[in-house]
């Protein structure tokens, strides 16, 4: 497990609802999806509906369940939590779906891995609310039309590029969550310090926020390490100097990259002078899935301006050579 990983653990599935922010004046950054939602959400709330349903799209661990459950509390229904490799069979949804109650958020996770006879029937759920269920088999089957409670469905996605166009098109919000900036990421640990009861200096929050990847769950995951050696430390605040130290034991260097991306970054500079060098190679000489590489490693090595995708593939830019302290060999 890579400590700057923006997928949460299991551990961590089970205590990050004490750290979500409940309302969406409470939810940091993301001014513009905030500022948005704020006005769709009070305009439906006018007109005594449901809220459009809405997509929610962009890279793991910058809180789109957080917000879903934010919808559900500010439009006064429950959050009813899913995700799409959940749903097996279209019956399985189905019971889902008559389960709700009006005004509920059913909240899909990773909801572009649906599968299509389970999707259809989501179809006429989300656009008119009811349910086509087929009764009996061969020549005497017939269907039936149930109605459904009106109800928000909050779709969350990484991939929204694989998302079908008939689903895509029945959201009618869809916002993209983008990386935190590091002030941003600050609040979001000193928050989160106080729901911990910890004490965390200003300069010590900018710090573990500016190695964070952009990411609250990496953030939060990096504040309770830090506070680990604080406490074990006897220190009663944890200062620049703390967050600075345990977080070079743990690898993390101020950029927020670790040992694997060094690997990745380095290999690129010394095997294949900065490249162009194709996902594939890339994949073989770390020893990982070219997959995994595009979804989970690169997303924040290409924010950070360190690699360029080009058609003959990944180069390692000058900012990535600074950052190596290597000068490019011609040639
Ligand atoms: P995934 O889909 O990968 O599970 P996610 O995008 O749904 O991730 P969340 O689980 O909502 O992410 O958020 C991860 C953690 O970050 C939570 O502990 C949450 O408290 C915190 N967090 C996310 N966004 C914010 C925010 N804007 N303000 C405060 N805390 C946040």
């Amino acid at each position: 497990e890579r400590i700057v990983s923006a997928e949460a653990t299991e551990l961590e599935e089970q205590s990050e609802q004490g750290l979500r922010p409940k309302r969406l004046a409470d939810y940091i950054g993301q001014e513009t999806v905030k500022h948005n939602l704020a006005v769709f959400m009070e305009a439906a709330k006018m007109r005594e509906e449901a809220l459009d349903h809405v997509l929610l799209y962009g890279p793991p661990g910058l809180g789109k369940t957080t917000l879903a459950a934010i919808i559900a509390a500010e439009m006064g229904g429950e959050l009813r939590t899913t995700s799409g490799p959940a749903i097996e069979r279209s019956g399985d949804l189905a019971a889902i779906l008559t389960a709700l109650e009006p005004g509920d958020v059913l909240f899909i996770d990773e909801i572009h891995r649906l599968n299509r006879t389970v999707e259809e029937v989501l179809y006429p759920a989300m656009e008119d609310f009811c349910l086509d269920i087929v009764i009996g088999k061969g020549p005497t089957a017939r269907s039936v039309r149930l109605d459904l409670p009106p109800f928000t469905l909050v779709g969350a996605t990484t991939r929204a590029g694989m998302l079908s166009s008939p689903l895509r098109d029945r959201f009618g919000v869809m916002a993209r969550l983008e990386y935190y900036k590091p002030e941003e990421l600050a609040q979001i640990v000193e928050r989160s310090a106080t729901v911990f009861q910890a004490t965390l200096e200003p300069s010590a929050a900018l710090e573990l926020a500016r190695r964070s990847r952009g990411t609250p769950r990496i953030a939060n995951r990096l504040l309770r390490r830090v506070r680990d050696f604080a406490q074990v430390g006897g220190e009663a605040a944890i200062s620049l100097e703390r967050a600075c130290s345990a977080l070079e034991q743990l690898h993390v260097d101020p950029l927020g990259l670790d040992h694997i991306d060094d690997k990745l970054l380095k290999g690129m500079i010394e095997k294949f002078n900065g490249g162009p060098v194709g996902l594939e190679t890339i994949a073989a000489t770390i020893g990982e899935e070219a997959a995994t590489i595009e979804e989970v490693y690169e997303p924040y090595l290409l924010q950070i301006g360190f690699i360029q995708r080009t058609p003959r593939g990944r180069i390692a830019t000058p900012a990535c050579y600074a950052h190596y302290g290597v000068e490019k060999q011609n040639g």
